[in-house]
């Protein structure tokens, strides 16, 4: 309470030397001002650090005992965060600072904290009132999600139930059933859904944004225009590519089903939203892991050992094995920013879970492990979330490498043979996940604009154009209100397509520093990886913002360029 009290006052000072005699008090202002954001950053951190250090345990327990009140304990503490920072004073003075030209020219590094205070404090000035019944809103459609059970007949159905029946059905009106049934959440979420978009749209509102989505990108550091026209061109690079990929999938579906490829419907992809290819390519990379046995963790340990960034301390704090009540996912955690970083596997021999061990690991070196103990509390950690997501899925692309396979001392019975698959495999695997951002994107963002469109006509047409799927006759349902995210991570999927295109980027400038091709590189044993992602990656932190990063590591903005290279 006494830094909200002191913080009214600094405000007092400041509004009335302004409106006074800005000019003749400016050096004396300035040097106050320093001072004055100084504390503001040492408020913030004694108040939040230890709290932020317990709810990020609280959420490791939780996730490994699965138990109520391990979640409930991490509920408490986050709302005890958000409340430390839904203080409309504090947020005032720190806009003032933020806004201070002179200030930031002065001292950007304590500009910058003042920057990443600005956009935590202004995303909890929301009123309270709104936000828990924002809160109790998101919740309630999650449990829906949750127990939900697709019904065919009297037959119920788990999701996993349901993934199964479309990866293996050969009959069609089967597989119609289960897809329909397995839709039938929309209809239980819509109206609690479209509640949900117009309570965010209200809180942007009164943040002063035109709708939530606009809101969310701001409060992210990115704007919609600026996504845009990365989704624009990537609309233009992949088009062509994907129609071909896609007119090769279906061919081999339909012989599948034996239809015409023209009969084919969105319940023959396999995957319920066409996010993923569907296993069509006759080639299975799990053997090698099972037939060798391959410990993941001895292989991701020696792989980040060699290219300079050991992991030994990280996986023995890791929980790496399946056990009971624990998450059946994968997340990599930082609880303190001092190297106390986690990491959650279920390894099994195969090659999703080698590929994502990459990819959660390459999280962990992006973490205060390797960023310096000199970069501000505040500020050390990731520039953002797309440039953390674009470096581990960087690593987790190594998997399809022969080369890299045998590096680390896994045989390959026909090298050639794998790398022709797999290269086949990702390029089709990144074309579809890229179209199918195209459709969550551009869908959040017009929703977000005008929730009161025909939501459910928006939804095929873009998931037609962007996907090249067919609305079935005569559907008219809220299709749209199916994919969790849009409920529990609106806004929010662009930053993997982005991360992709991060990923392309950093690996073309490696490829380009150990003077060998983008589709050669694959980094084992070769320490200076580690350093270049040390000095230009990692050492930085958040001081600069994402496209400042990727500029300082790679020499440009993000583009689209390496990405497409990528593809050819
Ligand atoms: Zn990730």
């Amino acid at each position: 309470m006494a830094a909200i009290k002191s913080g009214f006052i600094r405000k007092g000072i400041f509004v009335s030397i302004i409106s006074l005699s800005a000019s003749l008090l400016w050096g004396q202002n300035l040097t106050h001002q320093i001072e004055w954001a100084r504390s503001i950053v040492a408020d913030h951190e004694r108040e939040v650090r230890g709290l932020q250090r317990e709810a990020g345990l609280a959420w490791w327990d939780a996730s490994l005992s699965g138990k109520d009140e391990d979640f409930a304990k991490k509920v408490r503490l986050q709302n005890q965060l958000d409340a430390r920072l839904h203080n409309a004073a504090r947020y005032t003075e720190i806009q003032a600072l933020r806004n201070d030209s002179e200030f930031r020219r002065q001292d950007p590094l304590l500009a910058r904290q003042i920057e990443v205070l600005y956009y935590a404090y202004q995303a909890a000035q929301i009123d309270a009132d709104l936000n828990k019944q924002m809160n109790a809103k998101s919740n309630a459609i999650e449990q829906m999600f949750n127990v939900y059970r697709a019904k065919v007949g009297d037959k119920t159905y788990t999701s996993n139930e349901i993934s199964d029946l479309l990866k293996n059905s050969l009959n069609s009106e089967e597989r119609k059933l289960a897809w329909e049934a397995s839709k039938g959440v929309g209809a239980v979420v819509e109206k609690d859904l479209l509640d949900l978009v117009h309570l965010r749209n209200q809180a942007a509102h009164s943040l002063g944004y035109p709708n939530f989505h606009a809101m969310q990108l701001a409060l992210n550091e990115q704007n919609s225009g600026q996504v845009l026209q990365l989704f624009d061109e990537l609309d233009d690079l992949t088009r062509d590519q994907f129609t071909e990929v896609k007119a090769e999938i279906d061919a081999k579906l339909a012989q599948r089903f034996h239809i015409s490829p023209n009969a084919l419907m969105p319940w023959h992809y396999q995957d319920l939203f066409f996010q993923e290819a569907p296993a069509v390519y006759d080639y299975n990379p799990d053997t090698i892991y099972e037939k060798e046995n391959v410990d993941l963790a001895d292989m991701t340990g020696r792989f980040y050992k060699s290219i300079g960034l050991p992991v030994d301390d990280i996986l023995k704090n890791s929980s790496l094995y399946e056990q009971p009540g624990k998450s059946p996912h994968a997340f990599c955690t930082d609880i303190d920013r001092e190297g106390d970083v986690r990491v959650l596997m279920n390894y099994k021999p195969n090659q999703y879970w080698m590929n994502t061990s990459l990819h959660e690991f390459g999280h962990a070196v992006y973490s205060s492990k390797y960023i310096p103990r000199t970069v501000p509390y505040l500020l050390r950690s990731e520039a953002h979330i797309l440039t953390t997501e674009g470096l581990a899925m960087m690593f987790q692309r190594l998997v399809h490498k022969s080369s890299w396979l045998q590096k680390m001392g896994v045989p390959v019975a026909d090298p050639k043979r794998m790398d022709k698959a797999e290269k086949k495999m990702m390029r089709a695997e990144l074309l579809i996940f890229s179209r199918w951002t195209q459709v969550i994107f551009r869908f959040e963002k017009s929703m977000y604009e005008n929730p009161d469109q025909d939501l459910n006509a928006l939804w095929w047409q873009l998931v037609e154009k962007y996907q090249g799927m067919k609305q079935p006759a005569g559907r008219n349902a809220p299709d749209y209100a199916t994919k969790i995210h849009v409920v529990v991570a609106p806004c929010y999927y662009h930053n993997y397509e982005m991360g992709e295109l991060f990923a392309s980027q950093v690996h073309h400038t490696i490829a380009k520093m150990l003077h060998q091709s983008p589709a050669k590189a694959d980094y084992a044993n070769q320490p200076q990886v580690g350093q270049f992602l040390r000095d230009k990656i990692f050492a930085p932190g958040a001081t600069l913002n994402w496209n400042e990063l990727t500029k300082f590591a790679t020499g440009k903005y993000l583009s689209t360029k390496d990405f497409a290279a990528d593809l050819r």
